[in-house]
């Protein structure tokens, strides 16, 4: 008999999106005629801007041309687009290496591969957050420490003298999924020292920082002293709608040095020997995105959500309902009205509003009493889900 990974039983099964689901189509079969509107989903909906889908034809065209066909590209990514990275970061103030670049078919793999290059370790977990960080460390059979982040904290929880004394792998995602908070700079300086003092490193997730308009940091590397201690996984998905292209990169610091090891060295090793690099069309897409006029395009888009999500602000500031994000994130995390917990709000939204958010308590005990409400709907749909809770709450 061959030996499973065990590890994988140890995982909770993940009934969040299914029951969800589960409880529309009761609803539905009772209430056929109820005009049910979505705003749980954590996917983009607007098509992809038109320079893109051009940039796309183009490099297809020329893969059907002898002369312009290629290959296998390279595992870390063409240069055109690491170099369109590279410029993307410049606007931060944050200087690159090209060789630190890594493009990949988004953050959600990159941040289950990147745990090929550890050893056992104490992760260090914010809660509620992207379940992805959990289940990855779960496989890995890895000492999950959780750092709760709640009201009291504004859900941007800090290190405390407790966890002085141990070296940690630091998730840190800003602005985060669910809660849409993100770090100030203040904040991530304290991240970084503690980070420094531990001899930990810190994986920070970017995948909202397109939504990002006042002046919290776009990347970690804005922090001094950030590039020793920290990885950052960036994705296309939010920024430029890229959720079905799929690509992303990762940026691993060659001046990141674990006891004479550079984890730069390790990360190649394990992308050229496990991964074949990203088609070249996704890559040509993904650096037309990153031309001035790319970005211009895709903020576009970005502003659509963004106004939903003022929308939303402004209904729930109106109500008094306590909310995080909404700034700088496409998601509003609000505590539930009347004392609820996560998913009788959900059940009150669905029935009294036909109106469909997450409950909290999916991304961790901390979001027990929170419910996410996205901006990715239309705004018609947003305006309308307003009205009816407007009704009710
Ligand atoms: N990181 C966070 C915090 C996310 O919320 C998501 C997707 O929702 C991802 C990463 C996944 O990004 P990608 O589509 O690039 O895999």
């Amino acid at each position: 008999m061959i030996n499973i990974n065990t590890n994988y039983l140890n995982l909770k099964e993940s009934y969040l999106f299914s029951d969800i689901n589960k409880k529309i189509k009761e609803y539905k079969k009772i209430n056929p005629d109820a005009k049910i509107i979505r705003l749980g989903i954590g996917d983009v909906t607007l098509p992809l801007p038109k320079l893109i889908v051009d940039g796309m034809v183009k490099a297809s065209q020329e893969m059907g041309v002898k002369d312009t066909f290629r290959g296998y590209p390279p595992e870390f990514g063409h240069d055109f687009l690491r170099n369109n990275v590279k410029a993307y970061y410049k606007r931060y103030n944050v200087d690159i290496d090209l060789d630190d670049i890594f493009i990949s078919d988004g953050a959600k793999s990159d941040m289950g591969n990147l745990l090929d290059i550890f050893g056992k370790n104490n992760i260090l977990i914010p809660d509620p957050v992207y379940p992805v960080y959990l289940d990855t460390n779960i496989m890995h059979n890895n000492n999950v420490i959780f750092i709760d982040g709640n009201k009291d904290n504004n859900f941007l929880p800090l290190p405390n003298d407790s966890l002085y004394g141990k070296s940690y792998i630091i998730y840190i995602c800003s602005p985060n999924n669910p809660t849409g908070a993100s770090y100030n700079k203040e904040q991530l300086k304290e991240w970084v020292s503690f980070a420094k003092k531990t001899e930990s490193l810190i994986i920070y997730d970017a995948a909202y920082e397109a939504f990002i308009d006042n002046d919290v940091p776009h990347s970690i590397y804005e922090i001094d002293g950030a590039s020793s201690i920290a990885i950052e996984v960036a994705s296309f998905s939010k920024f430029a709608g890229f959720t079905g292209i799929r690509c992303g990169y990762t940026i691993v610091p060659s001046s990141i040095n674990i006891n004479g090891v550079l984890l730069n060295k390790l990360w190649k090793r394990r992308q050229s020997t496990k991964f074949n690099g990203v088609s070249y069309i996704t890559q040509v897409a993904a650096s037309v995105a990153l031309t001035t006029e790319g970005i211009k395009e895709c903020q576009k888009n970005l502003c659509y959500y963004k106004e939903n999500a003022r929308l939303l602000k402004e209904f729930f500031k109106k109500k008094g309902i306590w909310f995080s994000g909404g700034d700088n994130s496409p998601y509003i995390w609000l505590e539930c009205p009347f004392g609820m917990s996560s998913w009788e709000f959900f059940q009150f939204l669905l029935e009294k509003c036909n109106v469909i958010g997450t409950p909290g308590v999916g991304f961790g005990k901390n979001g027990e009493g929170f419910f996410r409400i996205t901006s990715f709907g239309t705004k018609e749909d947003t305006l309308e889900a307003i009205r009816r809770m407007d009704l009710v709450l």
